[in-house]
């Protein structure tokens, strides 16, 4: 019998396969699928040519996949593509597009590739979807947004037909669908949506189409099929009553429908709480446990509840092993909690990842100019995916039938802990050392006027974020660095030539506070971990930030120290070609940790203060060297607040110490500027009026100042920098626009306080629209000042 004929009788589900993972990375081990897309926007391909490559992408996906140990028959391999975002792929497969881009689908209701990608990028007419954070990963989902009227529908197919291309090459694959309680939770109100409308009052229609799609699927051969619930593993703006109602409901529905698959819901990034025995109770016939967050006696608790009360318990997917950070797994505390799992609730349990593995990098062993000993620490995508089985195969026929490996895991983590560097007894001392005092400046009001005095400034003065446009050149340079084309010195000469005009046009234009423009930094994380030690960076270790983005988070491995200045060069250099002030500039201590991979062997605020302790040493430094104002960025403050509430005060204490201590050892007539970008400041402003910065400039342009008021309430009493120019688009702002967000800021912020800056540095603008764009806003604060 095919495994088509056994999928008609539900009442026997298919086991779980014994070994799987949520995802894989979808960008392909050499960026082929960036490469596809970009050619084809750039119009160098058509979509036949993009749609070509995908499918090697995803035949070499499964293909790997296999290699690496799972089962091709079983629906082990996951069916995880998409061509720029999971999010965006249900919103497609709905045709749920808002009123703006109601020309888009066809006459069924249908939305092509071609049209998708409008929605993700926008086009000359309209503004595309939002981009915003996915969980507290550095990965930007498209936010879908909904109306009442909003169509909803399955109007979609490539479920069914990447299924399909997986059974052609001989793979039983898993279709992965972002679920319909979490597309719910993510989607927003369209604008011009009556009050009150919450796009989960569509629950309706989009289970009607979730449950249209399940039958097609059973039919095109799927034994399973995989629905990412991480939306009840937060505590968000939704109330949990309504959040559990929902899940209840969704899934009640969904298990109503006959000639389905079998459903295995996963809650990846946390712990589900009170959503698992709700699941339970729906009898989805699998759960997905992220156990690397999660809390697997509570799980197994309610497990053991659910079949105790009579039930038959659902199959387990125990994720065991980390898809977010780059480390081994421990393989026999993965072990020990497959274990706890099994055995109070007798339920079948399977080993799997605790979230999908496009958070992390491919293949570790590609990274051949990498520190051997730390590479033989690491697991990327691919190494876990033989995690897995290992495990699997553990749990299946006992731990001696793979004791090579365990005791080769075994020795690599007692490697780590005692390789020199992960433990430096002088850093861990100057840690220990540090008190209360350290990280503390005197009150506001004793350092504004000895701040007014070194730094004469006139009212609303003007400054940018940082960088200034990437141009051709330096992106040359630095090419020509890597390629050995070009030396150190050369390398340097050329930076500096960049800097001297980035200063000219400042002071042509009349800024006030200057910058001198980043050009030597190819990343604002990595340039620091380039200079410290305990950090290591990858040559390949691209992982997907968005659409076609990619970054290469550096890895944190060891305690980390200065061992010479970072930035004093570049800032002396600046200021020596201007009278004007020019800002020190510095990543801060909690981006520095969120945009790379950091050691898991100690709390995160241990490894926080030891970052902060190395950039406190470059504040004083830039002091030194004369430099009176120094900006500390911390624009991933939001994006590692932790999920559940109760979690969040800690976080935001320590972090906020993190980013004192770094700042708080210059003297009072020093100005400290901190900056933050991607909105939804809402739930962290208490923390960055806690940071104590003397200014602080916040993305404001976009949104036409609409957090200001919540700043005036939380009390903010210094300086503030509302962006008034919105960088992420080439439009130049009018003088007058310039001017009205001002006015707007100064209802809130009084005139002593307000500065006049962008959202955020200029970077991947042109310097076509910086200048004019640069010369409107000094124009309007001139204007505003007489
Ligand atoms: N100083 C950085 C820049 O101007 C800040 C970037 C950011 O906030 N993401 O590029
Ligand atoms: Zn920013």
């Amino acid at each position: 019998m095919s495994h088509a004929d056994a999928r008609t009788d539900t009442a026997a589900a298919p086991a779980l396969p014994a070994a799987t993972v949520l995802g894989y990375p979808r960008i392909g081990p050499r960026r082929e699928l960036k490469t596809a897309l970009e050619r084809y926007w750039s119009g160098a391909s058509d979509l036949a040519e993009l749609e070509q490559a995908a499918a090697e992408v995803r035949t070499r996906t499964r293909t790997r996949l296999v290699e690496l140990g799972l089962r091709r028959d079983d629906a082990s391999v996951p069916s995880a593509f998409s061509f720029y975002d999971p999010v965006l792929d249900v919103v497609t497969l709905l045709g749920a597009v808002p009123s703006r881009f109601a020309d888009l689908p066809a006459a069924d209701g249908s939305v092509g590739l071609a049209e998708s990608f409008v929605l993700a990028r926008g086009d000359e007419a309209r503004g595309p979807l939002e981009m915003t954070k996915w969980f507290d990963t550095n990965y930007h989902y498209l936010v879908p947004e909904l109306g009442p009227r909003t169509p909803i529908a399955l109007v979609g197919d490539r479920p069914v037909r990447e299924l399909l291309e997986a059974r052609a090459d001989g793979v039983q694959a898993r279709p992965v669908l972002v679920g319909p309680v979490t597309f719910l939770l993510l989607a927003k109100a369209e604008d011009g949506a009556p009050d009150g409308f919450h796009p989960l009052d569509r629950l309706e229609d989009v289970l009607d189409a979730y449950a249209a799609l399940l039958p097609r699927l059973a039919e095109a051969g799927a034994g399973w099929v995989q629905l990412d619930e991480p939306g009840l593993v937060v505590d968000g703006a939704v109330p949990a009553e309504d959040v559990l109602a929902a899940t209840r409901r969704a899934y009640e529905r969904l298990t109503a429908v006959t000639d389905r698959p079998a459903l295995l819901v996963t809650t990846p990034y946390g712990d589900p709480g009170a959503a698992l025995p709700v699941l339970l109770g729906t009898g989805v016939e699998g759960i997905g446990l992220d156990l690397v967050r999660g809390d697997a006696s509570r799980a197994a608790d309610a497990l053991g509840d659910h079949v105790r009360a009579g039930h038959r318990a659902p199959a387990v997917l125990a994720g065991v092993v980390n898809g977010r950070n780059v480390w081994r797994t421990d393989l026999d505390a993965a072990l020990a909690t497959l274990g706890e799992l099994s055995s109070v609730t007798g339920a079948s349990v399977s080993v799997g990842t605790s979230t999908t593995l496009a958070h992390v990098p491919h293949d570790v062993d590609v990274e051949t100019a990498l520190d051997a000993r730390v590479r033989s620490w690491l697991a990327f995508a691919d190494q876990k995916v033989t995690e897995v089985h290992t495990l699997a195969t553990a749990l299946a026929n006992g731990p001696e039938s793979v004791k090579d490996r365990l005791e080769a895991a075994r020795a690599a983590r007692r490697d780590r802990e005692e390789a020199p560097g992960v433990r430096d007894p002088r850093v861990r001392e100057r840690c220990a050392a540090l008190g209360e005092a350290d990280l503390a400046r005197p009150p506001y009001a004793e350092r504004r006027p000895l701040q007014d005095q070194a730094l004469p400034l006139p009212p609303l003065p003007t400054t940018t974020i940082g960088s200034f446009p990437q141009t051709p050149e330096v992106r040359r340079a630095r090419a020509a660095l890597r390629r050995g084309a070009l030396d150190q010195a050369g390398y340097e000469a050329a930076m500096r030539e960049h800097v001297a005009e980035v200063v000219a046009v400042q002071e042509r234009l009349d800024v006030d506070v200057l910058v001198h423009g980043e050009p030597e930094r190819n990343d604002m994380v990595q340039y620091f971990a380039e200079l410290l030690d305990g950090f290591a960076v990858t040559d390949h270790g691209w992982v997907q930030s968005y659409g076609s983005r990619c970054t290469r988070p550096s890895i944190l491995w060891g305690d980390v120290s200065r061992p010479a200045p970072m930035t004093v060069p570049w800032a002396t250099y600046a200021s020596s070609l201007t009278d004007r002030p020019v800002k020190g500039m510095l990543t801060g201590p909690v981006t520095i940790l969120a945009w790379s991979f950091v050691r898991d062997d100690q709390p995160l605020a241990d490894t926080a203060r030891q970052v902060a302790l190395a950039l406190r040493e470059e504040t004083v430094d830039l002091e030194a060297a004369g430099v009176v104002v120094i900006q500390v960025d911390e624009p991933a403050l939001r994006e590692l607040l932790p999920l559940r509430a109760g979690a969040r005060p800690d976080y935001l204490r320590w972090s906020v110490d993190a980013f004192r201590l770094a700042t708080a050892g210059v003297q009072p007539s020093t100005q400290i500027h901190t900056h933050l970008c991607y909105s939804e400041f809402g739930e962290v402003l208490g923390a960055i009026d806690a940071l104590d910065a003397d200014v602080t400039s916040i993305e404001a342009a976009r949104s036409r100042m609409e957090i200001l008021p919540e700043v005036e309430d939380a009390g903010f009493d210094r300086g503030l920098g509302p962006g008034v120019y919105d960088i992420h688009s080439p439009r130049v702002p009018g003088t007058d626009e310039v001017v009205d967000l001002l006015r707007l800021a100064l209802k809130h912020v009084p005139a002593d306080r307000l500065w006049v800056n962008p959202d955020c540095g200029l970077k991947t603008r042109r310097p076509e629209e910086v200048g004019p764009a640069l010369a409107n806003m000094v124009t309007a604060a001139r204007a505003l000042r007489s």
